[in-house]
């Protein structure tokens, strides 16, 4: 069914309300000046993954847009707990998002009251590992990741979104699965809706997340390669370089580690690291839910 029409209930300002319900005027600032900011992440039996990272993460994201989420880091967990919870979930999405409301409708908004609602809805991982070590097809977005001068390229903003979703939509009309963004530069930054690495000689490579979302999963693929010894290098890294790289793979709450077979003109081998990070990276999430 459409998301406005499931059964269930969504946290809505600090009240557990029937999916249904939880709706907002269409006068809403947040809908007509993108005065908005989500999370996306994932729970894993029942307890969500990186949570606090996730919380503290929403809460700047919000600062970067000029307004304060009237829900601490506690009560955010708290909430999330609850509403997982409450809909019986193991395995979910979780979406906790934030935005102005109607008090004031033109571009200056600073009385707008801040509304904060999260959602919870069954989201199964994309692929098998067998399905995913064919790897996805990635085309080149025509857009680029805007230079950092001109939005708050570290907030994950619905406003941002924008660029990803026309490209995503071009991919997919193309047959490609996703769409690798180039920076402002023409460096390679990321996908739609995931960071990317690149495999060279045993090392990771992987573009310096400053004009775009540095993924909590991004972080958490560099720890886990460091832990097993292997090299990470966060560096700029230019499109004619990925002739040089053997695997190549996107991570992000939703795509969790998924191998890519192509990009553009260019081909990878979903090979043996990509594989060992999709097992620790599935290990990790599930020893969380254990622990
Ligand atoms: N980049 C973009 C544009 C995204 O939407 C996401 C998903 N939130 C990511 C990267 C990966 O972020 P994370 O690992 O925190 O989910």
């Amino acid at each position: 069914p459409p998301f406005d029409q499931r059964d269930g209930v969504i946290w809505f300002n600090g009240a557990l309300t029937p999916w249904r319900e939880a709706k907002l005027h269409v006068l809403s600032h947040g809908l007509h000046y993108a005065s908005a900011v989500f999370e996306g992440e994932r729970a894993y039996g029942g307890k969500i993954f990186k949570s606090r990272e996730h919380s503290e993460r929403f809460r700047r994201s919000a600062q970067l847009l000029d307004f304060e989420i009237p829900y601490s880091v506690a009560e955010l967990e708290a909430a999330k707990d609850a509403v997982v919870k409450a809909n019986g979930m193991q395995d979910c999405y979780v979406r906790p998002i934030a935005w102005r409301g109607s008090e004031m409708m033109a571009v200056a908004a600073q009385n707008s009251t801040i509304h904060t609602a999260i959602a919870v809805w069954d989201w199964p991982s994309m692929f098998d590992v067998e399905t995913k070590m064919k790897g996805i097809r990635l085309d080149i977005a025509e857009y680029r990741r805007p230079d950092p001068r001109t939005e708050p390229s570290l907030a994950k903003a619905a406003g941002l979104y924008m660029i990803c979703t026309i490209s995503k939509h071009r991919a997919e009309r193309r047959g490609y699965a996703d769409a690798l963004m180039y920076d402002w530069l023409g460096r390679v930054a990321e996908c739609t809706g995931a960071n990317v690495f690149f495999v060279k000689d045993g090392a990771l490579h992987t573009p310096i997340a400053d004009c775009f979302l540095d993924g909590i999963t991004r972080q958490t693929v560099i720890e886990l390669a460091k832990r097993r010894g292997v090299a990470v290098f966060e560096r700029r890294i230019m499109p004619e370089e990925l002739t040089g790289f053997s695997e190549c793979f996107i991570c992000g709450t939703g795509a969790e580690v998924t191998p890519v077979s192509e990009a553009g003109p260019y081909r990878f081998e979903p090979g043996a690291l990509s594989r060992q990070l999709i097992e620790d990276y599935t290990r990790e999430t599930h020893r969380h839910s254990e622990g």
